[in-house]
Order: structure tokens, then C-alpha cells, then sequence
């Protein structure tokens, strides 16, 4: 009996650790599920294996990927057997006897996945015998390759041109980042008979403009951003359920029509926010991420984060729930070192493994780049899923370029006064150090006496924060995730001290950024 099958959300969830689809990702994902071909064309980086492998696993059976290099079988069969999936691949840097145990196993139904170069694959043999198995999917990476069209013509990529007719009924998916209308009309019509479903997926949106800023006042940093948006709807993401309802009484208080909303609330409640938002003009949702799914509302004009979201692809998520008319629509992020501290003890007591853990790292080390980039946001932004594109020109850094000023001196001192107050004391505390103020803990354990206390006076604690906050952000300091905030010293961090490499810092934009604001309207 065929087992029960399993949802493609479920997959994308447990077996990969993905709260959602990427944009193109489901549609994709849907077709090739429903038995229908494919030709995806998505930026190296976007998110193309996912597209493949989830309907793989939600299919059942055996599923056949094509892929042109052993390295790149190789990476991404480790890769499902970390996520215990069942996946091989027979190719030439393995021996013999290798190859044939695992083409055992394949014909006993025990692989998902089977990775194989098209020259493999297209022997009347492997063919032959594969069409005897359960094959369910046929995915073909490097799709351009097929055609004449394309940079890197592979004569054998020709001959899976005589796929459909060897596996009848068997969808298949075609995936490529580069092709242009011919070379897509080309492999349409070799692959698939002109049969197949076309999707290409950009991740720009133009019309949303992105800005961030380091937390100082988040209550008047919000007050400032809604100004001049009076009777526009927009949601305001926090982290948790009771900071979703402290900041809708704060903007009811201020005169806004506000509601909170989250997972914590009867389902009633959560219905009636719900409509209130789509019905009704000039309605801000303070809510947390159980916000959004499958809200499609078209003239959602701002989202202001209060909080850090857990990466770019949970931010590009919540983002994209604004202007989906194509009207101008404004992003606002507000973010400290404490919103980075929670999300790493977030991240190291999530269940999962090491592995699982470190990806996570990675992922909010790209959010804070992000938050912290002295270049374009959308650039960035894009960059993290593949796209590349000219500086916007309507961000909050393009409108008001940052300014990068040689901070290797001043990041000396914060890393001494790191080290001389022992490395377990939080920002705060060292930057009342550098500044020259003392407090209890200072005058009890004597940091007023050290070398470093007051070297800074004159920039003041203020520029202390920023430049710790820049320091954990370029990786120069750690911050202890499972206690109270300690800093303690990296090894970039030692490198920097002993006078290895340079930092430069971008002076907080708070106040100018406030006033591009205001011009703007
Ligand atoms: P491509 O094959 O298009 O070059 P990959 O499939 O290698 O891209 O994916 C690039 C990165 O994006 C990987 O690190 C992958 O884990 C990540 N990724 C893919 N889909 C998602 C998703 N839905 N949510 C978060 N990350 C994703
Ligand atoms: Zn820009």
C-alpha cells in the first residue's frame, strides 16, 4: 500500500527546518506535485533543490535528479542524508562496488533521491532499468545545458529529450538560473514537447522602500515612521504576545486605530482582527509572525518592525505583506544588540541538532549584516537570495549614504576594556567604562581605576553602544547568549587587538535618517 501522503508544508518544516516557501518556491512545488512539468528559471542561491526535493519526498517512490557535476552530487546528497533522507547518487568518483550497492538498494525502493550526470543516466541499460522502478519525479538541474541557446553546451544533456517518452506520466522539472525567452523556449520544447509549466522568479520588489535603524526609542521611533500615515493600514511585528498588545494600547493611546494580534488569542478574537484589517481603512495590527498566512490584502502600506525577525527570509516574508498593490509602501526595522542576544539563546534551545543550530547562526549573521550594511539594503537584500542589482537608489542608506570612518583605534579600546573588565560584562557596562561614568558595578570592582575608564569620554556612551553593536555585528565580539549579555573577545577580534586588519564603522543614523523622513512627506 501507497503510504499516507504527507503535505508538502510538513516536509518543508520537519525535514528541511523552513518555516515557508521562498517566492516561487510553492508554485513550483504545487505543479510539480499535481503530475505537471516545469521549467523553473530562479537565481543560483534562490532556493531551486527545495523544489524538487520537497515534492520528491511528498510523492513517494524513487525521484531521478539530474545534475551535470560529481562535487555538487555529492554536496547535496550529504546534505538530505544530515536531514535523514534517503539519497544517493552513482557516479565516478565512487568505486564499482559502491556504485552497485547502491544501485541495490535503489531496486529494492529503499532511496528517495537518486543523483546521476546525464551521462550516466542516458545509457539504454540504466534507462531501461530505472523505467522497471516506482520512479515517481525527474528533476533536471542545469537545465540550459540542453539547449543550443545556452553558455555551456553539453551534448549529452541533448539526449534527455527521449526522458518523457521512457518515463509516461513521470513530471518533470527542469531548473536553471540563466535563460533568456529562447533558451527557455528551446528546453520547453526538447524537454518536455512544449508541455510544461514556465515559472521565473525575481525577488525584487521595487515599490517596497527598505529602511533599518539601531533601536534607541522604539515607542518615538515608531511615533516618527507613522507620521503623515494617518488612516493607512500597516502591521507592526513584535516578538511576543503580551509586547503585541502593550503596542497597540501605546498607539490606541496616541490616537491610531490599533489591535494586537497573536497565537495566544481565542480564535474568535483572531477572526474578528483579522476582518477588522481587511475590511476597514487606517487599521495598524501589532502582531507577532502568526500574522500574515494567507492574509492578502493589496494596500498594506507600511510594516515596522519592532523586533528583529529571525532571518532575511522571515523578514523578506513579512515585508512582502506590504504594497502587493504596487503602490510605494515603507519598511522599517528598529534593532539593538538585546534583539541579537535573544535571538542566539532563541537558536540554542530550539530542539535539533548542532548542525541544525549553526545553520541558524549563519542565517541571523546574515539578518544582522543586513541590519548593518553600509551599502544598499535591497542589494544586500537581493544578494541573499541570488539577484543581483545596481544600488536602489530609494532605500533608507541609498537616500542618505552612510558614511564609513576608520574605527581601528577606537575598536582597540573597546576590546581592552572588554578584556580588562574580565570579559563577562555586558554593552552597558563597558560602554560606561569607555565614557567615564561610574555606576556600582564599576566602583565595586574597581573599573574606575583601569587605563581604559574614561578614554572615551568625549564621544559619550551613545557612540560606546553603536560601536559594541557594530563589533558583535562584524563578529569581533561575542556576546554570551545563555547568561546576561557578557561580551568576551573573538578571535577576530584578538586579530584586530594585536593590530591585524582595520575596522570602520558607520555613524548611527538615527537623527539624519529622521529628518530624510520627514522631507520626504
Ligand atoms: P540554488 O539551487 O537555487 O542555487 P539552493 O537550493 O542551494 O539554491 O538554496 C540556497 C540556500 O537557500 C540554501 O542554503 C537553502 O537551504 C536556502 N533555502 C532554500 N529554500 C529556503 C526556504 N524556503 N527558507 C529558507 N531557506 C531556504
Ligand atoms: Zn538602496
Amino acid at each position: 500500500a501507497r503510504p499516507r501522503p504527507v503535505s508538502p508544508h510538513d516536509i518543508l518544516r520537519k525535514t528541511f527546518g523552513y518555516e515557508t516557501f521562498r517566492p516561487g518556491q510553492e508554485g513550483i512545488v504545487t505543479t510539480l506535485l499535481a503530475g505537471r512539468n516545469v521549467l523553473a528559471v530562479m537565481p543560483t542561491g534562490s532556493g531551486k533543490s527545495l523544489c524538487y526535493q520537497v515534492p520528491a519526498l511528498a510523492r513517494g517512490g524513487l525521484a531521478i535528479v539530474v545534475s551535470p557535476l560529481v562535487a555538487l552530487m555529492q554536496d547535496q546528497v550529504a546534505a538530505l542524508k544530515l536531514a535523514g533522507v534517503a539519497a544517493e547518487s552513482i557516479n565516478s568518483a565512487q568505486d564499482r562496488e559502491e556504485n552497485v550497492a547502491i544501485w541495490r538498494r535503489v531496486a529494492a525502493g529503499e532511496v528517495r533521491l537518486l543523483y546521476l550526470s546525464p551521462e550516466r543516466l542516458m545509457t539504454e541499460r540504466m534507462v531501461g532499468a530505472l523505467a522497471r522502478l516506482n520512479v515517481q519525479l525527474i528533476a533536471i538541474d542545469e537545465a540550459h545545458c540542453i539547449s543550443q541557446w545556452g553558455p555551456a553546451f553539453r551534448p549529452e544533456y541533448d539526449m534527455l529529450q527521449t526522458l518523457r517518452q521512457s518515463f509516461p506520466g513521470v513530471p518533470i522539472g527542469a531548473f536553471t538560473a540563466t535563460a533568456d525567452e529562447a533558451t527557455r523556449r528551446d528546453i520547453v520544447g526538447k524537454i518536455f514537447g512544449g508541455d510544461a509549466e514556465v515559472y521565473v522568479a525575481g525577488f525584487d520588489r521595487p515599490n517596497l522602500q527598505l529602511a533599518v535603524s539601531p533601536k534607541d526609542n522604539a515607542k518615538q521611533q515608531l511615533i516618527d515612521f507613522l507620521d503623515g500615515r494617518a488612516g493607512q493600514s500597516g502591521i507592526v511585528y513584535a516578538l511576543s504576545r503580551k509586547s503585541t498588545e502593550e503596542w497597540a494600547a501605546f498607539l490606541v493611546s496616541k490616537g491610531f486605530r490599533a489591535i494586537a494580534y497573536h497565537a495566544g488569542m481565542s480564535a474568535e478574537d483572531r477572526a474578528e482582527a483579522q476582518s477588522l484589517f481587511m475590511t476597514e481603512k487606517g487599521v495598524i495590527v501589532c502582531a507577532t509572525i502568526a500574522f500574515g498566512m494567507g492574509i492578502d490584502k493589496p494596500d498594506v502600506r507600511f510594516v515596522f518592525h519592532a523586533d528583529l525577525p529571525s532571518s532575511l527570509d522571515a523578514y523578506y516574508q513579512e515585508i512582502g505583506r506590504a504594497g502587493r498593490d504596487g503602490s510605494p509602501a515603507d519598511v522599517k526595522m528598529v534593532y539593538g544588540l538585546g534583539d541579537i542576544q535573544l535571538r542566539r539563546r532563541f537558536i540554542d534551545q530550539e530542539e535539533g541538532g548542532d548542525e541544525r543550530r549553526r545553520r541558524e547562526h549563519k542565517r541571523l549573521d546574515a539578518l544582522v549584516a543586513y541590519c548593518e550594511a553600509p551599502e544598499c539594503r535591497r542589494q544586500n537584500l537581493l544578494f541573499y537570495f541570488g539577484e543581483e542589482s545596481p544600488p536602489c537608489g530609494n532605500c533608507d542608506v541609498c537616500l542618505d549614504p552612510v558614511h564609513l570612518v576608520d574605527g581601528t583605534a577606537e575598536a582597540q579600546w573597546v576590546l581592552e576594556a572588554v578584556k580588562t573588565t574580565g570579559q563577562r560584562f555586558g554593552a552597558a557596562h563597558v560602554a560606561d567604562v569607555l565614557a567615564g561614568k561610574s555606576n556600582e558595578k564599576g566602583d565595586t570592582l574597581r573599573h574606575t581605576e583601569l587605563p581604559v575608564f574614561g578614554i572615551g569620554k568625549a564621544q559619550g556612551r551613545q557612540h560606546w553602544q553603536s560601536m559594541i553593536r557594530q563589533l558583535v555585528g562584524g563578529g569581533y565580539l561575542a556576546i554570551d547568549v545563555a547568561g546576561y549579555g557578557g561580551l568576551s573577545i573573538s578571535p577576530k577580534g584578538h586579530a584586530l587587538a594585536r593590530g591585524d586588519g582595520s575596522f570602520r564603522y558607520r555613524q548611527d543614523p538615527v537623527r539624519t535618517s529622521r529628518k530624510a523622513e520627514r522631507a520626504r512627506k
